[in-house]
Formats: structure tokens, sequence, C-alpha cells
């Protein structure tokens, strides 16, 4: 009995590790891979990851099977966001799988454009369509006081990750209620609102797939990130009149668009709407449109 319980101990004393050792030594050993898959990646980055996303403290003492684990998805390139299952973005920390895209730092603005929006003309109602993890609604609610919320996507899997969100986060929401709704588009939906957002998948499939990162192509959902480039002006198009039919007369539309195709969205806008301007990420690139009629 004394025997076996010494080799169980030796056993598992071989199998911990010093944490912040191993991520040094795999890092060394794998750095160009590792580089390759994760832009701008180095060793500080690498460490900060483990403390701050996978929430481990790197003085720790851990077992190699869990490492591994972890080790194995870096060493498949696939995003930390879906490792770690969170992202911070604005002012929430979201739960993030591989059934959402993984929100990016861009939107943030879109977001804030919109709040200062709702603040400034004392819009009511919201719908935020292809809402994917909530990413852009959710933060809006939590600093907005509103009297009707929906949230749509195509995707089941997707509005699954947002109402997972919503139900984390809803206590810090300064609005309370929010509706979800599967559907393509403005399919199925009669309300009209004072504010329309989205952020709609906008990569050509063919015409801008060089623009794409592989990690993006290889792990986040293709749904929301293709169109066909044949139907791409006809899909715009037909976003912007549903828009205009569903927007009440003093409301505004906002959504985030691909650089190179903002400028012919902008223009076929004008078919429906008398105003639009066109807002810069912060690299300075047209990256958002604001749509209204006054
Ligand atoms: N709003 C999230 C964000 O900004 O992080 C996700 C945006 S993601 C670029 C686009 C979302 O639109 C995806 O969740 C996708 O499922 C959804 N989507 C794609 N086609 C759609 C359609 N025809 N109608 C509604 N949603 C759609
Ligand atoms: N900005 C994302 C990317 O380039 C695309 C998001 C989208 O299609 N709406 O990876």
């Amino acid at each position: 009995m004394l025997f076996l319980l010494t080799i169980r101990q030796y056993y598992y004393r071989e199998k911990k590790i010093n944490l912040l050792e191993e991520i040094k030594a795999f890092y060394k050993t794998h750095q160009n891979d590792l580089e390759n898959a994760y832009p701008g990646l180095n060793l500080n980055i690498l460490k900060a990851f483990f403390k701050n996303d996978l929430k481990l403290s790197l003085d720790k003492i851990v077992s190699s099977e869990d490492l591994s684990k972890i080790t194995n998805h870096l060493l498949k390139a696939v995003p930390f966001a879906y490792i770690a299952k969170e992202k911070h973005f604005y002012e929430l920390e979201l739960f993030i799988d591989e059934r959402v895209l993984i929100p990016r730092f861009e939107t943030e603005i879109l977001v804030d454009e919109a709040i200062k929006l709702i603040k400034t003309h004392n819009l009511k109602s919201i719908i935020d369509i292809g809402t994917g993890s909530g990413a852009i609604i959710l933060n809006i609610l939590k600093n907005c006081e509103l009297d009707y919320a929906l949230a749509t996507d195509i995707s089941k899997d997707a509005m699954d990750v947002c109402k997972l969100n919503y139900e984390k986060l809803q206590d810090n929401l300064l609005t309370k209620g929010c509706d979800f709704r599967i559907a393509d588009r403005f399919s199925g939906i009669d309300e009209k609102f004072d504010l329309i957002i989205s952020n709609p998948p906008y990569i050509k499939k063919h015409a801008d797939k060089d623009g794409v990162h592989f990690q993006t192509d290889k792990f986040e959902p293709h749904i929301a990130l293709y169109l066909d480039d044949e139907v791409y002006d006809a899909w715009f198009d037909d976003f912007f009149r549903e828009v205009s039919h569903n927007l009440n007369k003093n409301g505004f539309f906002m959504m985030e668009g691909h650089e190179d195709h903002l400028e012919d969205l902008a223009r076929l806008s004008q078919k429906y709407f008398s105003n639009c301007e066109i807002i810069n990420d912060l690299t300075g690139t047209a990256r958002f449109l604001k749509l209204y009629r006054k």
C-alpha cells in the first residue's frame, strides 16, 4: 500500500510543471509557427494570454495535460478568444466560441457612435441585424435606457450565444429586456425602429479573399464573413430598402462595411436615404455608414 502511494506521488510530481518555464520553452521551440499564426505575437503577449485571458497565474505548478490542451490549440492557430471562450469588447466580457465571429476592436467605434446618437436624439427603440455574440446591442443596452430592443441573426447557433451573453450580463444592463429572433435580414420583422444597427457579412468571397487572414477564414463562421460577389450589390440594395421601410421617420441606420466597397454602398443607399455619412476607423480607413432622411 505504502509502495503504491509512493509511486502515485512520484507519478504526479513528474507530471507537474512550472507554467512560466513551460511557456518560455514552448515559445522558444515553436516561435516561427506561433508568430505566423498570431500576427504581432511575442513572448510577453503569450504570457499575457495565459495570465489575463486564461486567468492562470504564471508562478503556478500546473499539470502537463492541462497545458498541452492549450498548446495543442495554439499550434493549430486557434484564435485566442476561442481558446479562452471569452473576449472583452467595449465594456463587457462576452462569452465567445466558434459559433460566432470574434468581435473586432474597430466595431467599438460603431458602438460608441450609436450610444452618442441615441443620447443626442433620444432614440427609444433599436434592432441589431446579425447580432452574433450580441457584442453591439448588449453594450448599447448597458449604456442606454430604451423602450424596445431586438437582436436578430440568421444563424440559430449565433442566436444561442447571444442569449447566453444576455443571461450572463443582464444585471449590468440599463435597458431591462431584449427580444431575440432568428431571421434573414428583415424577413418577418414588421416593427419600425428609431435605430437600426448592423455589422453584416461584408467580405466578397472571391474578390476580397486575399485580404482575409488565414486564421479568420479557417476558424470563424463563413456566414458571418462572406457574401457571394455576384449578389453583393443586390444584397445591400435589398438591405437598404428594407432598412428604410423598417425605420421610423426620424430614425438612423448605422452599419460597418468593407473599406473597398463603402463608397459604392454609400452611393447605392441614396436610392432610399437623403443623408449619408462615412465614418473612419482609428486607422483612418472608411469603415462605417450612417444613413438618415432629414
Ligand atoms: N454583430 C456581431 C459583431 O459585430 O461582432 C457579429 C457580426 S458578424 C460580421 C455578422 C453576423 O450576421 C453573423 O452573426 C451572421 O450569422 C449574421 N448574418 C449573416 N447573414 C445574415 C442575414 N442574411 N440576416 C441576418 N443575419 C445574418
Ligand atoms: N472585420 C472582419 C474581418 O475583416 C469582417 C467582419 C465582417 O464581415 N463584418 O475579419
